[in-house]
């Protein structure tokens, strides 16, 4: 019986966990409960996807438990202490320099000059959504910040538990700095919360492990599991040459800008074979090793020497 209703719950449990999530997060800023408990629904999100992935299978999961203490590790650097840390050491510099160039902190003295409140939200909607989505594509084709994003795509499936797998230096970029940038204009701090919050939750759900489908409706518009399984692919898409669907959150400037890929079958997503590096660098199960980019280091003494030698 209750397998019955879990299974005739598939198509609506995706999109109800995205929606409820987001919901809350906008309650808990009226109410006032994150100074209460610090971080409670990011927490509750983390919760709710790894519910999904109990309830719905992935049907090409790979078990990722013998990196478990690397994806616990790097949840709390990257998922809770990356943007606390950076905020605090980059916060000060980063708003320095506005200061320096205009006399005040922010480069719109007043966030009424960008225009009135919804009119931002659509701004700060459309222009988060492309920075996350050039810098996530900078980091696919610069050849250093490959080397660092490129631990993140070792992994052989994407799952809540490696959502935080990346350099911490790789993870800011991508999503800390645009976030930074945004407060830096000067947008007003609501259309801020509830526009780059949607696409946050977004992109937190993109890498749920779970089979339940999203439904044709969130693929369309979002980074759902479905469609950022094949920014994973082992195999880049035909026509492609870094990797397809690199939009953080949103895929919007994935189709606009001719890098989204998602086959269909009988209107069904087909999903890709396997997940994992693209030349098949295994995966690195020690997070002090990505840290210090020990795969790294080697290489460039070597191109150093070989250099002096030459
Ligand atoms: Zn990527
Ligand atoms: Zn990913």
């Amino acid at each position: 019986m209750f397998k019955k209703l879990i299974a005739a719950c598939s198509l609506i449990a995706f999109p109800t966990a995205f929606i409820v999530t987001y919901f809350l997060k906008v309650y808990e800023i009226g109410y006032s409960l994150r100074v209460l408990i610090p971080g409670l629904i990011f927490m509750l999100t983390l919760l709710s996807m790894i519910i999904l992935e109990q309830l719905y299978h992935y049907k090409n999961a790979v078990s990722q438990r013998y990196v478990l203490t690397r994806d616990i590790f790097s949840t709390i650097l990257n998922g809770f202490l990356n943007s606390s840390i950076l905020n605090a050491l980059l916060g000060p510099a980063i708003l320095y320099l506005p200061n320096m160039l205009f006399g005040r902190d922010v480069i719109f003295s007043s966030s009424d000059k960008l225009g009135p409140f919804w009119l931002q939200l659509i701004l700060v909607f459309f222009f988060y959504s492309f920075i996350r989505y050039a810098v996530h594509r900078i980091q696919h084709t610069v050849p250093f910040l490959w080397e660092l994003h490129s631990y993140h795509h070792a992994v052989t499936d994407i799952r809540m538990s490696n959502l935080f797998v990346s350099h911490p230096f790789d993870y800011a970029l991508r999503n800390v700095l645009p976030g930074i940038i945004l407060g830096l204009i000067g947008f007003d701090g609501g259309a801020v919360f509830f526009s780059a919050g949607l696409l946050s939750t977004a992109s937190i759900f993109s890498h749920c492990g779970s089979g339940a489908p999203a439904g044709k409706l969130l693929n369309s518009i979002f980074m759902t599991p479905e469609v950022h399984r094949w920014h994973h692919s082992t195999v880049i898409p035909e026509g492609h040459k870094y990797a397809v669907n690199y939009g953080v959150g949103l895929n919007l400037w994935d189709r606009l800008l001719g890098t989204f890929y998602m086959p269909e079958k009988n209107g069904a997503p087909v999903p890709p074979k396997h997940m994992g590096h693209p030349e098949g660098v295994a995966d690195e199960p020690n997070y002090l090793k990505i840290i210090f980019l020990t795969r790294y280091w080697p290489n460039f003494l070597k191109k150093l020497v070989a250099g002096k030698e030459g």
